[in-house]
């Protein structure tokens, strides 16, 4: 099968496609219990190019089975920290080997740029996995000289030890399908925990690549463990599972919120990265050009479908008409189309219903009295496209102002002084990043204390480092991945106190 002879894919990637389908559980490739399966549709084109296993509860019953056996009393148990190290960089090590094929998997299943699934997705992956293992050696308790003032005649020696919080269950969305597999298991796998790891229904196909590369490595079976299926079958017997002991959850604040009851339900640790309608501010002596540059980027990557997307475009007034004229050049010569070819810019979204929803938001901004500078409108074809869109003449009200997108639609709103625009960029239920553009250092260092935000970027955006911990104010979600912050999130704490 060639999807687009045009744009050829690799040998490798092409019989993956012919042999995918089945979901990890243990160390074996099986179907689903109730022999169902899911069409992976390429969102370019619209047509079905793979099929693969619809996990429902039954399956995750026999992965949640198979973690827990590999957590209790398998190898992986002993495994010792450095061994976990050496695991870690091994599978980073396959991962940049079949770089090229991970991209192009990544880039048919979820529509997005070839290049940029190669050199941000793939690449990401890679190195947050070198970062995390580094850290599985690096995991430390602490030694107290505790008192115990109740008994003043005895010595007391008191520690923590820090164990892994034992089986994982993860749910990820389908805008970086691969990045979002590595950003769960990189600390499972560090800390000693295992795992199962539901991929989106959307875009399966990479992380069962990628489980296919955690067992060459070497790791031992059931360590991972990886169920495809549908949110409310699957999703939600792996969130509300009495048999985890930890729920890592991205996707949106909706769908997050009953996975955090379903959770507590158990009293199942729980992380939470959801959804944002981040700010991108723009002071009066930015350069209009640099910023235009800026905003674009912030917005269009991955065609706006990323919970960091800078959605809300706030330019001071004297700057306005510059650099919305800047960003709407931009935003009308980006070149569309399927993202297996090199040259694309925007790729489609990832479905019909993302493309629905999109538009839908658009439709609702025009009937509230918006104008669509560029855009506005859905691309040709038969894929989900939507043309780069950046929306004028809005109030802060409005739905396109106050909701998520998740789509190549940007709001443009001028203010006049930084008190002002602090207080309308944090008038949202969300709170995951910001991006303050300007050389005035003073401006900025006021401005940065009072955005209430998980992340804010200086003259950039969506610049993403392992080392830098990563979560949401406000519903944007609960806890930090990466960086040392993620080491709390798949460990508990044990604290001895010994009598000598
Ligand atoms: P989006 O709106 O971007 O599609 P979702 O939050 O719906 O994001 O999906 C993110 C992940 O959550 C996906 O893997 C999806 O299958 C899963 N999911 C959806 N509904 C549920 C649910 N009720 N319980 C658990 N997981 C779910």
């Amino acid at each position: 099968m060639q999807l687009y002879p045009e744009h050829p894919v690799g040998e490798n990637t092409r019989a993956f496609l012919e042999r995918a389908g089945r979901m990890l559980i243990g160390a074996d490739w099986v179907g689903a219990a109730s022999g169902e399966t899911l069409a992976v549709i390429d969102p370019a084109s619209g047509e079905t190019f793979a099929r693969v296993a619809a996990g429902d509860a039954a399956d995750v019953d026999r992965a949640v089975a198979a973690a827990r056996k590999a957590f209790e009393h398998g190898e992986w148990s002993r495994v010792r920290p450095v061994d976990r190290e050496r695991l870690l960089l091994r599978l980073a090590d396959l991962m940049e080997e079949n770089a090229q094929e991970l991209a192009e998997i990544e880039a048919l299943d979820n529509g997005k740029p070839v290049t940029m699934a190669r050199h941000v997705d793939v690449a990401l992956a890679i190195d947050f996995m070198r970062y995390m293992a580094g850290w599985a050696t690096k995991i430390e308790g602490s030694t107290m000289e505790v008192s115990v003032p109740l008994v003043r005649d005895r010595e007391f020696f008191g520690f923590t030890r820090r164990e892994p919080v034992g089986v994982v269950g993860a749910i990820i969305p389908w805008n970086f399908p691969l990045l979002m597999a590595a950003w769960k298991v990189g600390p499972a796998l560090a800390t000693g925990c295992t795992m199962v790891l539901k991929p989106a229904e959307e875009t399966p196909l990479t992380a069962l690549r990628f489980g296919e590369l955690v067992l060459e490595a070497g790791y031992p079976a059931g360590v991972l463990n990886i169920v495809p299926g549908l949110g409310h079958t699957a999703g939600a017997a792996l969130a509300g599972h009495p048999g985890i002991e930890k729920v890592a959850f991205t996707g949106s604040t909706e769908i997050g919120k009953l996975v955090g009851k379903a959770a507590l339900d158990n009293m199942t640790r729980v992380s939470l990265e959801l959804g944002g309608k981040s700010p991108v501010i723009v002071l009066d002596d930015a350069d209009p050009a640099v910023a235009a540059a800026g905003a674009a980027q912030a917005i269009f990557f991955n065609q706006g479908q990323v919970c960091t997307a800078g959605s809300r475009l706030f330019i001071h007034k004297s700057r306005f008409d510059d650099v919305v004229e800047g960003l709407s050049g931009i935003a009308a010569g980006m070149k569309i189309g399927p993202g297996i070819d090199p040259s694309t810019q925007i790729g489609p979204l990832v479905s019909s219903v993302q493309q629905k929803r999109v538009m839908g938001y658009i439709d609702s901004g025009f009937e509230e009295g918006a104008r669509a500078a560029t855009g506005g409108a859905a691309g040709d074809g038969l894929g989900f496209f939507v043309k780069p869109t950046v929306l004028v003449d809005v109030r802060d009200d409005m739905k396109v102002v106050r909701e998520e997108i998740f789509g190549p639609v940007v709001v443009a709103l001028p203010y006049e002084d930084l008190d002002e625009v602090a207080r309308r960029a944090n008038d949202t239920p969300y709170g995951l990043a910001a991006s303050i553009w300007s050389n005035d250092l003073s401006r900025v260092h006021r401005l940065i204390p009072k955005i209430k935000a998980g992340t804010v970027w200086v003259n950039c955006h969506n610049m993403l480092d392992s080392a830098m911990p990563f979560g949401g104010y406000k519903q944007s979600g609960i806890g930090r991945e990466m960086g040392r912050a993620v080491i709390d999130l798949y460990t508990e704490s044990k604290s001895v106190v010994m009598m000598l």
